[in-house]
């Protein structure tokens, strides 16, 4: 039997191990530091599968299964690579990528393909691993005509080489994960722009700050979204009106164009279903008003540029500066001048920093913003924004970094800061 060693036992690793069990071969999950004899495991291997969470910089498991695979001793694909060639319908898979914006737009984009009867099922990065969904799918644990929606990240993209989705968007490029690339941000731009190798050209969308307008089918008139120059509704109804929900939005239309006739997105019930739809926890979400300030958990919110648009979804009131922005976390090699720009300056009244690169942060800030170094206490963070608000002010946890320098994940630096406030 043919044997697949399979880098990294987390949550891709074991979806790895599951459809290699099913497709012939005899799985090995190996993980940096846990003692394996790498050498010996490539000896007998014909296939290496590699989780997404593996570093190919700092692994010395990864990089003796790419010099295996550079000498001609057999193929290293990553999991999202293994899960596409085992599914019974790749032609159907639509992708999502891009530095910003891609959980919110495959959960949207499965949401609306559902209201249209379609069975979409929401795959990859955003915790459900394509092997998973293809193991299922040759189970028959779904129907056979289901439709994934793949969420990937860079790290997915690597090692993908036959990966050929029926239609890709590229939601936008922004400095992020900068730490796993040796050749910086022109690297990641090529590693995420891989996900149109094997695309048609049809299928090849762009976000809409990517994209000329007479490019488009999808448009926004003030208010009004348009589709191939007709109304399909007013913006205000719906829960995507910030200016980067609207790209999500535009992103996720212009994916189901590619796959059901127009006319179908013009009835009440696909209206009804992009009006219903809410972005998930931790993205721009009031969670208390006291006294007059509003607290706002933007926890998702990992790198510079998803910060930005934070601040520009929240409505300019007649007072601002208003907002006291709370920024730190783990350093991710990250580039922060994004931060120095006019908008903070403009809407920012004080920063409050904490976590690992809090120093690194405050160089990038502009000079005259008034701002607190909190260490690494969350707790006094959180007290000394509150303390820093007045009424009609807005206090927005928009981190511009991950939480794992102090927290499990965005998710628990979100609830922490809910139950602080
Ligand atoms: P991802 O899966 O790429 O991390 P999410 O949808 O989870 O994207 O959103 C992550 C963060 O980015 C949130 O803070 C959210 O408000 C913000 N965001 C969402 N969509 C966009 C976008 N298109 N452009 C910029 N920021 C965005």
């Amino acid at each position: 039997m043919k044997r697949c060693l399979i880098l990294g036992g987390g949550v891709s690793g074991r979806a790895a191990a599951r459809l290699a069990d099913l497709t012939g071969f005899t799985p090995e999950i190996i993980s940096d530091g846990d003692g394996a004899d790498i050498e010996k495991s490539l000896e007998n291997a014909s296939l290496v599968v590699v989780s997404p969470g593996v570093n190919p910089i700092s692994s010395s498991f990864y990089r003796a299964a790419r010099a295996w695979a550079d000498a001609g001793r057999g193929e290293m694909i990553s999991e999202l690579e293994f899960g596409f060639r085992h599914l019974p319908h790749p032609e159907r898979l639509l992708a999502v990528t891009g530095t910003n914006g891609k959980t919110t737009t495959t959960e949207l984009t499965v949401y609306l393909l559902k209201a249209l009867g379609i069975p979409a099922l929401p795959a990859g990065n955003i915790g459900i691993p394509l092997s998973d969904v293809a193991a299922d799918l040759l189970e028959r644990k779904q129907p056979e005509d289901s439709l994934p929606v793949v969420e990937v990240s860079s790290f997915q993209l690597e090692r993908a080489v036959r990966f050929a989705p029926r239609a890709a968007v590229l939601l936008n490029l922004e400095s992020d994960h900068v730490d796993r690339y040796p050749g910086g941000f022109e690297e990641y731009r090529q590693v995420k722009l891989g996900i149109f190798r094997a695309v048609p050209p049809d299928g090849r969308i762009y976000g809409l700050s990517m994209t000329p307008e007479s490019a488009r089918r999808v448009v926004y008139r003030k208010d009004e979204l348009r589709l191939d120059g007709r109304t399909l509704l007013e913006m205000s109804q719906t829960s995507l009106n910030a200016p980067h929900n609207r790209e999500n939005l535009a992103a996720a239309l212009e994916l189901i164009l590619r796959i059901v006739e127009p006319e179908q997105l013009f009835t009440a019930a696909f209206r009804d279903a992009i009006i219903a739809f809410h972005p998930g926890r931790h993205r721009i979400e009031t969670v208390a008003e006291r006294n007059g300030v509003r607290f706002i958990d933007d926890s998702k919110a990992t790198n510079p540029a998803a910060v930005l648009a934070a601040i520009r979804a929240l409505p300019t009131t007649a007072s601002h500066p208003d907002i006291v922005l709370l920024l730190g976390g783990l350093d991710k090699g990250m580039d922060f001048s994004p931060l120095g720009g006019p908008l903070i300056a403009e809407r920012v009244k004080f920063a409050v920093l904490f976590g690992e690169c809090r120093a690194k942060i405050a160089a990038s800030l502009p000079p005259e913003l008034p701002r607190v170094d909190c260490g690494t206490d969350f707790a006094q963070a959180v007290d000394c924004a509150r303390t820093h608000a007045v009424p009609g002010d807005i206090v927005l946890l928009s981190p511009a970094c991950a939480s794992m320098d102090m927290f499990k994940n965005y998710e628990e630096r979100g609830n922490r800061f809910a139950a602080l406030v």
